[in-house]
Order: C-alpha cells, then sequence, then structure tokens
C-alpha cells in the first residue's frame, strides 16, 4: 500500500453548519460592557455597525448553525480544503510523531479569512447594505474582504495601515483587482484621520486609527456597515468549518490528533481548526490537547492578564473579557502583523481561563528557522504567522523523539507566505531580530490598564 500524503474530502462532504462552541462551554463568557457606562449590552447595541443576522450570531445558545446555500456554494470554489501527513518533515525531524497539516492556503486570497469574509458579506446584502468598510494591517483581511463584497456586488472600503500600504503594494493592488478602494491610513477623509495628520502629516499609521476611521464610517452613514476579521464570536463560529473537515479527514486517516495547534492572533483561525475536537473532549471526555502559539513580542495568552479591556486603540468599542496587555499596548514590528494584537476573542479567553486549551509563545527567529524548515521539507511556503505553529509542532516532535513515544500532531497551515517575501528576505539576509518582551514591559503595558476588573 502506498502511503497516502493528501487526504481530500469531495464536495457533498463539505459541512452544513458551523459549530458554536458557546452551547458547550461549562462557563459561559461574561456579557460585553459599554464602553461609558459599563453596563452589560445586548446584540442592538451594535446595531448601527453590524447587520443583526451577524449579531444574533454573536449570542445564540445554538449549537449548530446552517450554513446558507450561497455562502456554502462559494465556500466549494475551494473547499473542502486538503489535509497533509507531513511525511517530508517528519523525516527531517527524525520523529516518532505523525504530523499532519490542514491547508487553508488554497483560497483565493490564500489564507482562512474568507471563511468568514464571505458569511458576513452574504448577511450584510441580505440586509441591503450597501457598502462594507474594515481596516486591515498586513493586508491578508482586506484582501479577503474585497473578494467577499466583489462577489456580493456590495462596495467595500478598506483603511490600510500607511506603513503597509507602501511596504506591501501587491496586496493592496490584490484588493484593487477585486475592485475594492483602499485608503492609506490615516487619511483626510474621517475625522479620526484628520485628528491624527494634525498632529503629525507623516504619521506612518496603526492598526488602531485604522479600525478608528473605518469604525467612524460606518457609524455616520446608514448604508455603511463595519468588518471584523477576528476575535467576535461570530467570525470564530465561521471558522469551525475548517476543524470539521478536519475531523473527517483524520477520521479517513485513521488518526485521532493527541494535539492541535494553531497560530494565534484574535483567535479566528485557533478556533477554526480546535473548537471541533474540543467538543470530543466536552462531549465525550476525550483529552485532545489544543495549543495556541503566540509571538514572544506580543505574549496576552502566556503573560496578559484576564480582565475587560477596549478592542481598539482609543477605547470606541465595548468592553470584552478577555487575556489582554492593555489596549495602549503597541506590539513591535514582527513580521507575522496577523499576530500583533493586544487582545484575545473572548470565547478563546475563557477557555483559556478554565484550563481548557494551552498557549505557547516563540521568538521571531526560531519561528523563520521552522518555516523555512518546513518549506523545504513540504514544499509550501507558510504565512509568517503560521511559522509561530510549525515552531510549537517542531518543539512537539522533538518531545516525542526524546520521550521515544509516538504522538499524533494536527496544526492549521492557515496561509501561504507568497506576498511575505520580504520577510523570509529579512530573515535569509540575516537581518531579523527578536523582540521579546521583559517582565517589567509587560508588567508596564498591565498596570496601565485601567478599564473592569473580573471577580
Ligand atoms: C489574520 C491572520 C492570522 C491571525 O488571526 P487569527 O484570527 O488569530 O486567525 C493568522 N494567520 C494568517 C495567515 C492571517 O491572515
Amino acid at each position: 500500500m502506498t502511503k497516502q500524503r493528501k487526504i481530500s474530502l469531495s464536495e457533498a462532504e463539505m459541512p452544513e453548519s458551523w459549530y458554536n462552541i458557546v452551547a458547550d462551554m461549562p462557563n459561559k463568557p461574561l456579557p460585553p460592557l459599554h464602553p461609558q457606562t459599563q453596563e452589560p449590552i445586548g446584540p442592538d447595541a451594535l446595531a448601527p455597525l453590524f447587520p443583526m443576522g451577524l449579531m444574533q450570531q454573536e449570542v445564540t445558545p445554538e449549537k449548530w448553525v446552517a450554513i446558507p446555500d450561497e455562502v456554502r456554494h462559494l465556500y466549494s470554489l475551494w473547499r473542502p480544503t486538503p489535509l497533509y501527513r507531513a511525511y517530508g518533515l517528519e523525516k527531517v525531524l527524525d520523529t516518532p510523531a505523525k504530523i499532519y497539516y490542514k491547508y487553508e492556503g488554497t483560497s483565493p486570497s490564500g489564507s482562512h479569512k474568507p471563511n468568514t469574509a464571505i458569511a458576513q458579506a452574504y448577511y450584510n446584502k441580505q440586509e441591503g447594505v450597501k457598502r462594507i468598510t474594515t481596516e486591515t494591517g498586513a493586508g491578508q483581511w482586506g484582501s479577503a474582504l474585497s473578494f467577499a463584497c466583489q462577489h456580493f456586488g456590495i462596495e467595500c472600503e478598506v483603511y490600510m495601515v500607511k506603513i503597509s500600504y507602501h511596504q506591501k503594494p501587491y496586496r493592496k493592488l490584490m484588493m484593487n483587482t477585486w475592485g475594492a478602494s483602499v485608503i492609506a491610513s490615516p487619511s483626510n477623509k474621517t475625522q479620526a484621520g484628520q485628528k491624527v495628520l494634525a498632529n503629525d502629516p507623516d504619521s506612518p499609521g496603526s492598526l488602531g486609527t485604522a479600525i478608528s476611521e473605518a469604525v467612524e464610517r460606518a457609524a455616520t452613514d446608514e448604508h455603511t456597515k463595519y468588518a471584523l476579521g477576528s476575535v467576535l464570536n461570530h467570525v470564530l463560529m465561521h471558522q469551525t468549518i475548517i476543524g470539521q473537515e478536519a475531523v473527517l479527514q483524520m477520521e479517513k486517516a485513521g488518526d485521532l490528533p493527541d494535539v492541535v495547534v494553531a497560530p494565534f492572533g484574535g483567535g479566528s483561525n485557533f478556533a477554526g481548526i480546535a473548537f471541533p475536537f474540543l467538543r470530543y473532549n466536552l462531549e465525550e471526555g476525550k483529552n485532545i490537547r489544543c495549543i495556541a502559539s503566540e509571538p514572544a513580542s506580543c505574549p496576552k495568552l502566556t503573560k496578559g492578564i484576564f480582565r475587560y479591556d477596549f478592542g481598539d486603540t482609543i477605547g470606541m468599542t465595548p468592553l470584552l473579557p478577555m487575556y489582554t496587555l492593555g489596549h495602549n499596548f503597541v506590539p513591535a514590528p514582527i513580521h507575522a502583523g496577523g499576530l500583533r494584537y493586544h487582545g484575545a476573542g473572548v470565547v478563546v479567553s475563557q477557555l483559556l481561563k478554565d484550563q481548557l486549551i494551552e498557549a505557547r509563545s516563540h521568538q521571531q527567529l526560531e519561528c523563520f528557522e521552522a518555516g523555512i524548515q518546513f518549506a523545504r521539507a513540504e514544499g509550501i511556503i507558510p504565512a509568517p504567522e503560521a511559522n509561530h505553529a510549525i515552531a510549537t509542532v517542531i518543539a512537539e516532535a522533538e518531545q516525542a523523539k526524546r520521550e521515544g513515544k509516538s504522538k499524533i500532531i494536527l496544526f492549521n497551515l492557515c496561509g501561504h507566505g507568497n506576498f511575505d517575501m520580504s520577510a523570509y528576505e529579512a530573515y535569509l539576509s540575516g537581518k531579523l531580530t527578536e523582540h521579546e518582551l521583559t517582565d517589567q514591559e509587560i508588567q508596564q503595558a498591565i498596570s496601565g490598564i485601567d478599564t473592569p476588573e473580573i471577580a
């Protein structure tokens, strides 16, 4: 028998519902609070910014939410995505561990982000929304949303952090190709942007400012809504199609994973692959370890605190109960742009608090070494974010070797790195530096938080 490398599913085998882990959680997430009154808020508080269809998903107690046919049909452009056994990596690591990866880089924009972008564009379309605004840093989310909006005939306006706008022209051009307008932030289009420019005409921009600009546009135009690419419950739920497919594929391979690993920014691709496996722990008492991998320069899960905090820098969003380094925390400019976020999704935070999942942090150089080892062994060049998961996988595989034990590892290869060659160039030419935070810097960031504590 030949060794099967690629485990595929047919279009008909694509899952028909998203999985809402909240239904199975022993401790439900705490409610969001109003940014000023600090009173709990319901879904209608966010109605000016998001369509009701999505706000209902945000609070639904239902365990399964049906994926609309039109969304599933568009998913079928590239879904189900392949799952691979990493024979090449196992060989170079000389490990008794079996390593599998789910590859989300086959989507049109090259990452897992269209899984939610398409769903979000669909629900906006249902409610007659004409335009969607958003922010993008590295460009993965902006390109996914541009692609999705184009399909549904919705205008898409992307506020791209000015420094990325100039450093990543190809990401901007992808968005333009899909018909979106891309605005370098800070811009003159909004009061938030004008204010920043008045203080500093040469500001390189920040994700915080770009969020403020996109939110202001949505809040001041009745035909415009706002979209977020991670963190929120509905976004995490949309991504569970990844793990549900992976459950079926691992069954086909005849291996249940001992460990499931994914990189962690706000939690969407981690939730996507891990929650459908965690379901077996919660429902059947299985003991699958789920590990979130984050950068040592932005270690909210491993070193942050569990507390109410704002989702944005200037404190416009509701207060969310989450692991955070403080909304004023500015992460070092590492090359995994998608992981430079001060906080974490509410659901993932509660699961970590309850010790139902684990977290690890890795230095930048270790991650690129891992990514290059993977690229040479398996062919695919990973997104810099995904390199964090690969670093954790290699550590787990090396531990299995030391202990002489077999172990089944699955990780989420959430995107390819074909538009991130400048990061690889920096590594290969020896210019990449470490950005570990000292305990003092972390204490400083955390002690500056003045939002409500969680008893
Ligand atoms: C956006 C992004 C991330 C981080 O966001 P999550 O919500 O934590 O998944 C990680 N990897 C890639 C490729 C991304 O585009």
